[in-house]
């Protein structure tokens, strides 16, 4: 369970959940480098059987973040869609579940192309209005599946207004924070039952772990949560929980920071002769900004935008002229990266679906990093040149 002791983020991101190791002191969590635990006699042991199960230093991570959502319980898993698979095996055939039009290109692949198989049915609705759930509600209706903002057009999604739906009817109500970061948003807050992050982005930090987690605070939830977690065994290894209990010591810095140059870029990019669109839910004139004042402490440094003429190669052409953003998959991470959705991360997406979504041939997505904002803006000048 979550230490509660600590009240503002920042001191729950450097210490929720680790104490001293008590055998030495060493202030940092040890990397438990083991399989399996040492019992007195079958069945007594010290609450670590077996560690697909549980693992001390996973067990500080997940009170970790646990603490930094307002949840009870934290669950990891070795990688994001490990976490989102837990989640869809709350389900049963014939079930049927809600969700975005614009979403994580694995998310949407999961959903589709794996748990349709198994007889879910998955409704992909414009959710920018929280009203357009009730059509899709039916008596097999029974999980609301939320990313906001979404990837990669930075729709904002009212995330009270969905869970109030999602009450009202029974439902689940889960929520992608994995773009927001838990500095940015807690969904918990606002209503959502399951908040799960992608914990390979910004909660690591450093582009060096993949992992996933969930948060919560239902106990029933949690139990069967738990339950799928070591049946199907995607946990993550104590390595990689050490990894990221170090990356989320410095959250708060690095998402301020985040927040700061993105906001920089996005004014840049806003008065740039060559910019068709431009997503950032910043803007006063976003769709949804007030909704994104109410749930989100900022706005982050995600932004994406299509060319005038929407040419793919004259998006290419950028991409190749960066010198300080990097060409690459993945977010969140210290260093700038640069990612075309059409080909990389939503390649997996029908193109009519794309299209539809906005995720038009020359839309690019920016993971603005942590470094210097006059050289961010410097390379973003001369390659859109
Ligand atoms: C990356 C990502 C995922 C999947 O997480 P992995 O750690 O790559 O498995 C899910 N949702 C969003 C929004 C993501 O960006």
């Amino acid at each position: 369970m979550a230490v509660t002791k600590y009240k503002g983020f920042a001191t729950k991101a450097i210490h929720a959940g680790q104490i001293p190791d008590p055998t030495t002191g060493a202030i940092m969590t040890p990397i438990f480098q083991t399989s399996t635990y040492v019992q007195e006699s079958p069945g007594k042991n010290k609450g670590y059987a077996y560690a697909r199960g549980k693992n001390p230093t996973r067990s500080a991570l997940e009170n970790c973040l646990a603490a930094l959502e307002g949840a009870k319980y934290g669950l990891c898993f070795s990688s994001g869609m490990g976490a989102i698979d837990a989640v869809l095996k709350l389900l049963r055939p014939g079930d049927e579940v809600i969700t975005g039009d614009d979403l994580y290109g694995g998310t949407y692949r999961i959903f589709t192309k794996v748990f349709a198989n198994f007889g879910i049915k998955f409704h992909f609705v414009d959710l920018k209005k929280a009203s357009n759930i009730l059509k899709y509600i039916n008596a097999n209706t029974k999980m609301i599946w939320l990313e906001t903002p979404t990837n990669p057009i930075m729709q904002i999604i009212d995330i009270e207004a969905c869970a109030k739906i999602a009450k009202k009817n029974n439902l689940i109500c889960a929520v992608d924070n994995t773009f927001a970061s838990p500095f940015l948003q807690n969904p918990l807050a606002h209503g959502a039952d399951i908040v799960m992050h992608s914990v390979t982005k910004y909660l690591g930090g450093h582009s060096d772990v993949i992992m996933g987690a969930l948060c919560l605070s239902d106990d029933n939830l949690y139990q069967q949560l738990a339950f799928i977690h070591n049946s199907c065994g995607a946990t993550p290894g104590p390595q990689d929980s050490f990894l990221v209990l170090r990356g989320i010591k410095t959250l708060h810095i690095r998402m301020e920071r985040h927040c700061y140059n993105g906001r920089k870029i996005a004014a840049f990019l806003k008065s740039h002769p060559k910019i068709d669109k431009l997503y950032w839910p910043g803007f006063p004139d976003s769709v949804n900004h007030s909704i994104a004042k109410k749930q989100m402490r900022d706005f982050g440094g995600m932004i994406s935008f299509s060319l005038k003429g929407n040419k793919q190669e004259d998006a290419f052409k950028i991409a190749s002229k960066l010198k300080i953003f990097s060409l690459a998959e993945s977010l969140g991470g210290v260093e700038s990266l640069i990612n075309h959705p059409a080909t990389m991360t939503h390649a997996s997406i029908p193109k009519t679906e794309r299209d539809k979504a906005g995720v038009v041939e020359s839309l690019l997505r920016l993971s603005v990093g942590i470094e210097d904002i006059k050289d961010l803006i410097a390379d973003l000048k001369q390659a859109l040149a």
